[in-house]
C-alpha cells in the first residue's frame, strides 16, 4: 500500500445538503494527490485522503474554490417527486457486486472498466429488449453510431466547457517513423500507465462517445429537417472518466446505454416524453422495480454548475429513474426522460418546415446500472425474481 495521509478541511461557506453529493464527487477533480474525498453529511468538514503529502495548502485553496463556486448562493431546487415506487417489495439486501465477482460473473479489467458473464448479460439482453418495447411502441426507426465522436460537434455543442472533466479523447501515435520505431522498441506498462511521452500522440480529432443522442443531432446538422419530426432508436458505448468515484458496478468509465430519441416540435417532443415515461411505467412494474421518478440536474463542471443545473431543475429538462439499493439505503440513476429545448436546433441549424431550431428530447437507460439494480434489489435466485423475468431467462 503506498503511504497515505489525511487532510481535514472546514470550507469556508457551508456546504447546503443538495450540494453534499456532488461537490464531493467533483472533489477527486481537484488534484491529483487526492484519492478519496468525504464530504459529511452536515457539510462544515470535508476529509481528503492524499497519496502524499502533496501541497496542502494548495490543495485545500482549490478545494475551497470549488466548494465557494459551487456553494455560494446556491439555492436548494425544488426536486418534484413524478413517480414514487420506492416501496415496492424487494427479496434481496447484499450488495449483488459481492456475489458477481465471487461468481466470476464480472471482472474487472482495469479502473472503472468491467467485463460481465452470461447472468449479466442475459438481463443486460432481456432489460434492453423491453426498452426496445417502447422504441416498438413509437415506431422508432434504428439507427447505429460509431464509438468515436468528432471533437468538432463536441465543440459546436459547448460540450467541452460543460463536462470537461469526464471526457475520454481517443489519439493515435503522430505518423512518423521515428517515433513508431521508438514507441514499439520502447512502449511498456509502468507504473501508472504507459512510459511514452505525449509529443508522440496525434492532436485530437475524436473523443470517446459521451452519449447517444447526440450522433444523431450531428448527423441532421445543417439542414432542415425532412417532414419536421423523427424518432430514432440506438443503443451505443458511453464513456463518461469519473476519477476516483469509479467503485463498483455504480460508475463506470465505459457503459452502454439504449436511447429513444425524439426531434421535432417543442410540444411533439414534450409529448413524446411523457408518454414514454407512462409507457416505462408499466414495464417496470412488470419487472418489479421499487423506484422513484424525480426532477434532476446533469453534472456540470464546477464553473458551469450553478447556472445550468438550476436552469434545468426550474424547466424540468432532466427527469431522473432512480432505482432502490436496498443494501445501501440510496437510490440509483437507472436512466432518464430528457428535454434538451431547442439548444441542438440552435447550435446545428436543424430546422422546422417554419424555418424555427427544431427541439429534441431522448430516453436513455444505462443498461449494465438497470440489470445492477435489479440484482441488488431481487438478489441471484430465480425462484425469487418477479415472474416477468424469471420466465424470460433461460
Ligand atoms: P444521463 O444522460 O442521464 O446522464 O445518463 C443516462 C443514464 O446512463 C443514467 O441514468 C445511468 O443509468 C447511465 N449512466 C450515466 N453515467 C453512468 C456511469 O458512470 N456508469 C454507469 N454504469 N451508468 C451511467
Ligand atoms: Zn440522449
Amino acid at each position: 500500500m503506498p503511504e497515505t495521509s489525511t487532510l481535514e478541511v472546514t470550507p469556508v461557506v457551508a456546504i447546503p445538503p443538495h450540494l453534499v453529493g456532488q461537490i464531493q464527487s467533483k472533489l477527486a477533480y481537484v488534484d491529483e494527490a487526492i484519492a478519496a474525498a468525504q464530504v459529511a453529511e452536515s457539510g462544515d468538514r470535508i476529509t481528503l485522503t492524499l497519496r502524499s503529502a502533496g501541497n496542502a495548502a494548495e490543495i485545500e485553496a482549490k478545494v475551497q474554490r470549488v466548494v465557494q463556486e459551487m456553494a455560494q448562493g446556491s439555492i436548494a431546487p425544488r426536486v418534484e417527486i413524478l413517480e414514487d415506487h420506492l416501496a415496492r417489495p424487494v427479496s434481496y439486501d447484499a450488495d449483488p457486486l459481492t456475489e458477481l465477482l465471487a461468481r466470476r460473473e464480472v471482472y474487472e479489467e482495469s479502473t472503472g472498466i468491467f467485463t460481465f458473464g452470461p447472468l449479466m448479460s442475459r438481463l443486460i439482453e432481456y432489460f434492453e429488449g423491453r426498452f426496445l418495447q417502447l422504441a416498438a411502441h413509437f415506431e422508432a426507426q434504428p439507427y447505429r453510431f460509431p464509438t468515436l465522436m468528432s471533437a468538432k460537434f463536441l465543440d459546436r455543442v459547448d460540450y467541452f466547457k460543460a463536462f470537461p472533466h469526464s471526457l475520454t479523447f481517443a489519439t493515435h501515435l503522430r505518423e512518423d517513423l521515428d517515433i513508431i520505431n521508438e514507441f514499439a522498441e520502447k512502449a511498456k506498462y509502468e507504473g501508472h500507465g504507459l512510459n511514452s511521452p505525449a509529443e508522440f500522440f496525434s492532436q485530437i480529432q475524436a473523443l470517446l462517445s459521451p452519449a447517444v443522442c447526440y450522433h444523431l443531432y450531428f448527423s441532421l446538422a445543417d439542414h432542415p429537417l425532412p417532414n419536421g419530426q423523427l424518432i430514432a432508436t440506438a443503443v451505443g458505448n458511453c464513456f463518461r472518466y469519473e476519477s476516483n468515484n469509479l467503485t463498483s458496478l455504480e460508475r463506470l468509465w465505459n457503459f452502454t446505454m439504449r436511447e429513444v430519441i425524439f426531434v421535432g416540435s417543442k410540444d411533439f417532443v414534450l409529448e413524446k416524453r411523457e408518454q414514454s415515461r407512462l409507457f416505462m411505467q408499466k414495464i417496470f412494474e412488470e419487472l418489479g422495480l421499487a423506484y422513484q421518478v424525480e426532477t434532476a440536474n446533469d453534472p456540470f463542471f464546477v464553473g458551469e454548475f450553478r447556472k445550468q443545473a438550476a436552469f434545468q431543475n426550474a424547466f424540468q429538462l432532466k427527469y431522473e429513474i432512480r432505482a432502490r439499493l436496498p443494501f445501501k439505503d440510496s437510490t440509483l440513476a437507472i436512466g432518464s426522460y430528457n428535454y434538451h429545448q431547442d439548444f441542438f436546433g440552435r447550435h446545428l441549424d436543424i430546422t422546422l418546415p417554419d424555418g424555427k431550431p427544431i427541439h429534441t428530447g431522448c430516453t436513455a437507460f444505462g443498461l449494465e446500472r438497470v440489470a445492477y439494480a435489479f440484482l441488488a434489489q431481487h438478489g441471484f435466485d430465480p425462484a425469487r425474481w418477479p415472474a416477468a423475468v424469471r420466465e424470460a431467462l433461460p
